[in-house]
């Protein structure tokens, strides 16, 4: 939950043309065909989320960094910081957690993320299904775009023997 100072951080920066600009400048939209996510390539939450420092709050201990969930704030970007307050959880119709494409996120909750996260785990192929866990796939997916190695080779690289040799058993 975010104190009513660092929410008033937040809505001044959504508004801060150079707050604005330092997120997209954190977002890769790379062209691959049938991919349409726009991973996030700054600093990584353990989970995967994008992380986006918004700036300092000045408190009486000295300044104190105020950092969001990326998603979050591109959420807030395109329908500002009132939709954001009333939405518990964004999720990912695209099970990538790193994802800043606005048409890729879903407002739900706590308990609806649970059961469309267990419908969809299963899928062969799915993000989800990762052998290197929403994190290692979300930095893998990030190092690729930043040092210019293949995208297609970092997505696969997490298939499990199960999602590769899948054709292979029918
Ligand atoms: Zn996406």
């Amino acid at each position: 939950m975010m104190t009513r100072s660092a929410r008033s951080l937040l809505a001044h920066a959504v508004h801060d043309e150079q707050v604005r600009q330092r997120y997209w400048a954190k977002v890769a939209r790379p062209s691959l065909d049938g991919y349409t996510c726009w991973p996030w390539v700054g600093s990584l939450h353990p989970k995967g989320h994008g992380r986006f420092w918004v700036g300092n709050l000045h408190t009486r201990r000295g300044p104190r960094d105020v950092c969001i969930i990326a998603h979050r704030f591109g959420w807030a970007l395109a329908h500002g910081v009132d939709a954001l307050d009333d939405v518990p959880v964004l999720a990912h119709a695209c099970d990538e957690p790193s994802c800043q494409n606005p048409t890729h996120l879903l407002t739900s909750d706590w308990g609806d993320n649970l059961q469309q996260y267990r419908r969809r785990r299963d899928i062969p192929g799915s993000p989800l299904h990762d052998t290197r866990g929403p994190g290692g796939r979300a930095c893998a997916i990030r190092d690729a775009l930043l040092t210019g190695a293949d995208l297609r080779d970092a997505l696969e690289a997490g298939h499990s023997v199960l999602d590769t040799d899948q054709l292979n058993l029918f």
